[in-house]
């Protein structure tokens, strides 16, 4: 797709004097034209590529821990506070969700925003820095925005693990790209054995979570930002697909 994004010119040696002729791309859209249309991808000073979000009152299943269940994570969550709730950051979280709802094929044009927009040898893009998938369509759209863009690695994690089932069993499959994680509900909680994982650990029980890691290595990973400056540096284990579960340390 980035490839049709610019323009090429063509001649056609076989008919004798043929003339050289310019051959239009399928999509010419700007970068800006494209975030007018979809919303503006961010950028966070943690993550090594942009991000996509909407408002983190929607989240389904998230707002009903974080009203019921306090020793869930999305009890203290980060994007229900400060900036996140106010301003540039919750119009343009509106813009993205309401882009999703209206726009026809929103899929492919948030397909091209991506390719335009990814650091370029650093192919890395996360779905959800706040807020969390609002149906099964909502999942389908972002597969299709992940097949789309098969040389981009995409990292969803979710609380939606009914609609990640009902996804799966009416069939649905995830693209090699998309590495998605069912978040534990619960600091320190469960997570389902057969999808890839993430879960909270309290600071508690970090040592022991560690320990645990180190025994388990291969299918567990915790998370380092705490230890370097809060910002993922070199690691890319969110998108991992090798490790099961990914332990982060409560903020
Ligand atoms: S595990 Fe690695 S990639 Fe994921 S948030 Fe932590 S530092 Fe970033």
């Amino acid at each position: 797709m980035l490839q049709s994004n610019s323009l090429s010119t063509v001649s056609d040696n076989h008919l004798p004097g043929a003339q050289t002729f310019p051959l239009m791309p399928k999509v010419l859209i700007a970068r800006a034209t494209l975030s007018e249309l979809v919303g503006e991808l961010q950028y966070t000073s943690k993550m090594p590529g942009p991000s996509w979000s909407i408002d983190a009152i929607h989240c389904i299943t998230g707002q009903k821990l974080r009203a019921e269940v306090p020793t869930s994570p999305c009890a203290k969550c980060y994007a229900m506070k400060g900036n996140f709730c106010r301003g540039k950051v919750k119009d343009a979280n509106r813009k993205r969700l309401h882009a999703w709802a209206t726009v026809p094929n929103w899929a492919e044009a948030m397909a091209s925003l991506i390719e335009t927009s990814i650091t370029f040898g650093d192919p890395f893009f996360r779905w959800f820095s706040s807020g969390d998938l609002q149906s099964v369509q909502m999942l389908r759209d972002i597969v299709q925005v992940c097949t789309l863009t098969p040389m981009i690695h995409h990292w969803l994690p979710t609380q939606e693990r009914g609609f990640v089932t009902e996804f799966l069993a009416l069939g649905g499959e995830f693209p090699v790209n998309l590495t998605l994680r069912v978040s534990a509900s619960e600091i320190g909680g469960v997570t389902d054995p057969f999808l890839l994982s993430s879960v909270v650990s309290s600071r508690k029980l970090k040592r022991i979570w560690q320990q645990r890691i180190q025994r388990e290595s291969t299918f567990r990973y915790f998370c380092p930002s705490s230890q370097q400056d809060g910002v993922c540096g070199t690691c890319r284990a969110c998108w991992d697909q090798r490790i099961k579960t990914i332990v982060y340390l409560e903020h």
